[in-house]
Formats: structure tokens, sequence, C-alpha cells
């Protein structure tokens, strides 16, 4: 058994929810209190380099423990709790050997883990199971990866028998609110590739994510006091109405699954005169991306045709890519994954993601990051549960990823 369960009890019980509509960065001071105790635990294990920086991000370094030439891997979860959930006054309680019944959490009966409503649940009768207590969040999206990340470092140094090059540890804080990269220095990093510890289920290696841009279509109508409108007037919210009508119902994200994109009107604001609206625009592929955008503005282009004194913008914003276009260049970042959890007696699974991660921004700084699961299930909620067993698993396959690097450098 390692530290990992008492570490992770330990972690969630402080309040570091961030906050989308803050200015500073970390979007929340609070974010800070984990990391300096993570900084202090980090140099009571022998992690002599591990500290805070002005942004409050820890960084650390395990040494390598090899004269040989190994590259440097890097293992990365974030200390923030999402803004959905409130995670002061976390109280954790593990549900030893669960025996697949309900699970009533007390501070609030109405919420209950059901075996048939929670995926993956099934698979856990028999493990130790740790909840929040029914009124917040348990925050185990990311603290198991923080968790586990730590345990696997107490480990290594515990055990320099093991083989390995110098890894890194990064925790980074705002992943919640999309900014969690923002400030990240990589060159200090010094890592050649890394590991966000932030999947769900055992087993599970993500390498693919969306690929992501905004689209705005701003529409300019014809204003007329309406009274004295005939013939003249060419309402810009109408305009905005008709090419929000033509949208392919097929392109839509409640029609669209696995690696479907999709076209999303997320915003609309306006007057007669003048229309806003906001889309997010997604695929797997930059060519599947920018097909899209082109049948949208067809779409504006045919709507606008039949308001001939109107006028349209249609302006595109990147927002993230598929880090699959990075990794491709680096099979090995995966390969080392794959078996570092064949190594931990895993069957690994490897997927997709309907969204962006971290990972997704660093792959592209040119850290290739793939993501490995953490445990951590119904995040987000207040049903929010990781099991013991997978926490145990997820620092048996970091260990085992740092095992794998030397070994297929130094046996090559
Ligand atoms: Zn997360």
């Amino acid at each position: 058994m390692s530290s990992v369960l008492e570490r992770f009890l330990r972690y969630v019980q402080i309040d570091t929810q961030s906050d989308p509509n803050s200015a500073t960065f970390p979007s929340t001071a609070r974010q800070k209190d984990l990391s300096l105790l993570l900084v202090q635990e980090l140099r009571e294990i022998g992690i002599a380099d591990a500290h805070l920086d002005e942004h409050g991000y820890v960084y650390a370094t395990i040494p390598s423990n090899t004269d040989q030439h190994v590259p440097v891997v890097c293992f990365c979860s974030h200390v923030d709790t999402s803004p959905d959930v409130t995670g002061a006054g976390v109280k954790p309680i593990v549900h030893y050997n669960w025996d697949g019944t309900d699970i009533v959490l007390p501070d609030d009966p109405s919420q209950v883990l059901r075996i048939i409503e929670l995926h993956d649940l099934d698979q856990q009768i028999g493990n130790d199971i740790v909840t929040a207590s029914g009124t917040t969040l348990l925050g185990a999206d990311n603290k198991a990866g923080v968790a586990e990340i730590m345990a696997a470092a107490e480990y290594l140094q515990a055990h320099p028998e093991i083989v390995h090059g110098a890894v890194k540890i990064l925790f980074t804080p705002d992943e919640e609110v999309g900014r969690g990269t923002e400030h990240v220095d990589l060159q200090k990093l010094g890592a050649d590739f890394g590991y966000t510890v932030d999947g769900e289920a055992v087993g599970t290696l993500e390498d693919e994510t969306f690929s992501a841009d905004g689209v705005r279509i701003t529409i300019h109508g014809v204003s007329t006091h309406p009274g004295y409108a005939l013939g003249k007037l060419e309402n810009a919210l109408k305009i905005a109405g008709e090419i929000l009508a033509g949208l392919p119902k097929e392109l839509s994200p409640e029609a669209t699954t696995g690696k479907e994109g999709f076209i999303h009107p997320v915003q609309v604001e306006g007057i007669q005169e003048k229309a806003v609206i906001q889309f997010i625009i997604r695929d797997f592929t930059t060519a599947g991306l920018h097909e899209k955008e082109n049948l949208l503005q067809n779409i504006m282009q045919e709507v606008l045709a039949r308001y001939p004194h109107s006028t349209a913008e249609f302006t595109v914003q990147e927002q993230y890519r598929n880090m699959k276009e990075i990794l491709d260049q680096h099979p090995k970042v995966v390969e080392y994954a794959l078996k570092g959890m064949k190594r931990a007696g895993l069957d690994p699974i490897q997927r997709s993601i309907r969204g962006g991660t971290d990972g997704s921004r660093l792959s592209f700084m040119g850290l290739p990051c793939p993501n490995i699961f953490a445990g951590e299930h119904a995040f987000h909620s207040r049903l929010e549960w990781v099991s013991v067993q997978d926490m145990e698993k997820a620092v048996e396959v970091i260990v085992g990823i740092c095992e794998e690097v030397a070994n297929l450098v130094l046996n090559d």
C-alpha cells in the first residue's frame, strides 16, 4: 500500500476552487494553500528543488539515478476544483469493501450513488470507494492525480533500486477555468514529454482530443422606425434567427458522438440594427473544422442574399488542436504509457476525449502530453467518487512508466 489514500483525504479537505470571473492569476489565492503544502511534503520526502513560483505553479525534480542518458518525463495534475459545485468544507468518506448497494450521502440523503446510474461503478464491488458527504464535490478531479503523483514520488525516493531518469513534477492552477497553461514555463520544466494524470476509468489513456475553433458572426441590418419600415427594415435579429434555423441538425452536439464533430451556437445578442452570434466548432481534424466553417459561412451567405442592404462579418478564432497531431510524431510517448499500464497488470484502453485538456495545449507548446487515468468519476458533481484500488493502480502506472522509459532506453 502506498500513501495515496492518506494524501488524497488530506488534499480534498483544502478548498481550491477556481473562479472564472477573476482577473488575477491564479484566479483564487486559496489554490496556493494546497500548492504550498505540496511543496513542503515534496521537500519532506527529499525532493530539494520543489518550489512554488509567483504564478502558483509547483515544480519539482526527482533526480535521475543512472548516469546513462534517459529522457526526462513529467507528470502533471491540476490543484483547482470546478467552479460548478462548492469545494469548501469537503468531508471525504471511505466506504470500505463496498457491497454494491446504494451509497446515500449523509449530509444530503437525496444524493445517492446507484450502481445502475453511474457508469464504471459496477466494476468496483469489493473495493473501497471515497465520496464526499452530499453537500460538496469531492475534488478527485484532480486531487486523485495530485495524490497519485505524490505517492509515486515518495515510492521512487524510497526505492533507489528502481532505475529511472529525471522525473519532473508539475502541479498547475486554474485548469477548470481554461487557464492552466497560461503561465507554465516549459523551458524551466525541462522535460522531453509528459502525462497529465487526469483521466477517468482505470486503464484508460487518452491521446486524442477535439480540435476547436470559435466563430463569431456579426450582422449589420438596416434599422428604421417600425411604423415607417415598409420595404426598408432589415432586422438583424431575424437574420440571426434564420441563420440559426438553417443549421444542419445532424451536426449538433445532441446528434453527434464518437469521432463526429459539430457546429454549436453558444450565444446570441443584439438589437434590430446589429446582432452577434457566437459559435464553437469542434472536430477531430483541422480539415473537418474548416469544412464546418465553410458550411456555416455558406448558410450565412444564403440568408444574407434575402436581405440586400445588410452585411455580415465572419471571423474564426483558433482555440486548440487535437493533440494526436503532435503525439503521432512521438509514438514512444504513448508506447511508454501502454507498457507502464501492462506492467501494472492492466489491459490498457486507448481512447479519445470529446473535449480539450491542458495536455492538448502543452503538446502544441512543445511538451507531448497524453492523459492517463486518475480514477476520478462523476466529477463536477456532488456524487463524485474514486476508488482506493484505482488510485493505487495509478501510482503503480506512474512508477511503471518511469521504469519503462529507462528500460527501453538502456536496453536499446
Ligand atoms: Zn481535471
